[in-house]
């Protein structure tokens, strides 16, 4: 019988219940368990793909095209599992699902209700699927206690009562914080946390402590006593200075070993665990430094470049050399003050990203990357920029532009007029044909040979996910031939191009796809591996010369 377990967070947002779900997940895949992980978010959003990053952080794309939260990336990097579009859920979805059945008649003339309708659609998702894994995690968005939250937690409650204690267990993750002028760890907010939860009958079986001081036994006991749980299932989660150090921390403690017991399962003592330990031994092994700039638009929120932050941590594991990414901001970057605001950088990256915002001024920090062959990787957007820069300042095309930022522009990026037929949308209004083109998810690309992204990746074809809708106009292809720009990638159906890179420049490689995405810890993307290696180069020949 598949295990299910509900993992559910109090007191405030952010403590990380996504890191924790794919540290226990990781740990269970060491104990020899399949598993799967979902997530449900309770906002109303259809899908995270609308809302800004400032709001919600990246959106983060799986193989199959959806777009979901940063999450699942998290799942992805600690277990190797690719996330599915079947993954994750809003309310948004289960509303538009519950209404179009409501429409077609199924509910038979009764009063469509959140109690059962909703939560029964709530359990059909975490069900669904589910007898193919010996363990399904199920992580609740938001914190206990949020009106959107109500409905998820009744379906959770009810599936605990359905499937029987040994089958489900309830794991909440609580804020356990020091109150510096006191010298102290306060242990009521989890008490008030775990109230909450049990007055909607929920019972944990296991309480996560984040703090940022070790927890000392007395304070354990106490919560243990106060929220009606074994000592031994309150358990620490102190703040680490890298992600990847959490599952063995939640090992230490007997996570593993509390949760197995409490579905009967079997422990093994000697579970292999040597990929974290190889994590914790390599981060001591870290030397040296290369500064990165990012040139991009949300800086204050770091959490829209997620994978982007984590692709470059997998590199510096992989070099044992720190990557220092160094945030630069759009708007302050202009031609007259690039070179002080990009002086002894050893790479420069254009994220992705969308509206015109800070367009130029990443085009100015291009432009200095090209010039003074300074590695350069624009990722998406970032692509986009590094073509139309050359197109301007090399080829002389001096109104080159997407078609995002400037309609009248020479439209070297656009719409496609096939992405228009593909999704009907010809008669609609531009607005309407935005909504309908983004390409989202895996698509296969076609690589060039001896170029140098083939060399990286060392195949000729390559499968990476997108999200984008401006293409490359290849009606402009012949002003490129000849030049020292090459188009090294072109999607395998031959309609799209993939990849850009200068010949004679030592890195610099602009994709239209989103490599972070597929980097994970233990096996790094070639591409963030030679563009720091680049790096690494670049600060020895300036260290020497
Ligand atoms: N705004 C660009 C497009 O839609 C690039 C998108 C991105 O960087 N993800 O094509």
């Amino acid at each position: 019988m598949t295990k299910f377990i509900f993992i559910t967070g109090g007191v405030v947002s952010s403590l990380g219940k996504g890191i924790a779900t794919s540290s226990i997940a990781a740990l269970l895949q060491a104990q020899g368990y399949k598993l799967r992980i979902k997530k449900l978010d309770p906002y109303l959003n259809i899908d995270p793909g609308t809302m800004s990053p400032f709001q919600h952080g990246e959106v983060f794309v799986t193989d199959d095209g959806a777009e979901t939260d940063l999450d699942l990336g998290h799942y992805e990097r600690f277990t190797g599992i690719s996330a599915k579009k079947s993954d994750s859920i809003t309310s948004g979805k289960i509303y538009s699902k519950l209404l179009l059945k409501e429409r077609r008649g199924d509910y038979l003339g009764g009063t469509v209700q959140v109690i059962p309708h909703v939560t029964n659609l709530i359990k059909e998702f975490i069900l669904d699927e589910s007898k193919l894994v010996d363990f399904v995690l199920c992580e609740i968005g938001g914190t206990v206690g949020d009106i959107e939250g109500l409905p998820y937690f009744e379906a959770i409650r009810q599936l605990g009562y359905e499937l029987g204690k040994e089958n489900t267990i309830y794991i909440h993750l609580t804020l356990v914080p020091y109150l510096k002028h006191a010298s102290e760890l306060k242990t009521k907010p989890t008490q008030h946390s775990v109230k909450e939860l049990r007055s909607i009958g929920i019972q944990p079986d296991i309480i996560l402590c984040r703090s940022e001081k070790k927890i000392p036994e007395h304070e354990r006991k106490k919560i243990g006593l106060f929220c009606n749980i074994k000592e031994e299932n309150v358990i620490q989660s102190q703040d680490l200075d890298s992600i990847y150090k959490m599952p063995l921390a939640y090992h230490h403690e007997g996570i593993d070993r509390q949760i197995l017991k409490i579905v009967n399962l079997p422990y093994n003592d000697n579970a292999d665990l040597s990929i974290w330990k190889d994590i914790d031994k390599n981060n001591k092994l870290i030397e040296g430094k290369v500064n990165i700039a990012v040139v991009g638009k949300y800086h204050s929120f770091k959490d829209s470049y997620k994978s982007l932050i984590e692709a470059f941590k997998h590199a510096e594991m992989y070099h044992k050399c720190k990557v220092e990414l160094i945030w630069i901001a759009a708007e302050n970057i202009n031609d007259n003050n690039v070179s002080e605001k990009l002086n002894n950088v050893d790479g420069i990256v254009v994220p992705g990203g969308f509206g015109k915002r800070g367009i130029e001024e990443k085009i100015s920090a291009i432009k200095f990357a090209r010039i003074n062959k300074i590695p350069f990787f624009g990722i998406c957007l970032g692509m986009q920029l590094a073509t139309i820069e050359f197109a301007r300042n090399v080829l002389n095309i001096s109104d080159a532009n997407s078609t995002e930022f400037d309609l009248k522009c020479t439209n070297i990026f656009d719409l496609m007029q096939n992405q228009i037929k593909d999704n009907n949308l010809e008669n609609k209004s531009s607005k309407a044909k935005i909504g309908g083109t983004l390409r989202l998810g895996n698509y296969k690309c076609t690589l060039e040979k001896n170029t140098k992204i083939q060399n990286i990746y060392k195949s000729l074809q390559i499968e990476e996910r997108h999200r984008h809708r401006y293409e490359f106009n290849v009606n402009f292809i012949s002003e490129f031939i000849n030049s020292d720009l090459e188009f090294s990638g072109m999607s395998s159906d031959g309609k799209y191009i993939e990849t850009m890179e200068l010949k004679s420049h030592p890195w610099f490689i602009g994709v239209q796809y989103h490599p972070e995405y597929k980097s994970r810890p233990f096996s790094p993307h070639p591409l963030f591996i030679s563009f720091i290696d680049s790096a690494k180069n670049k600060l020895n020949s300036s260290l020497t010369s």
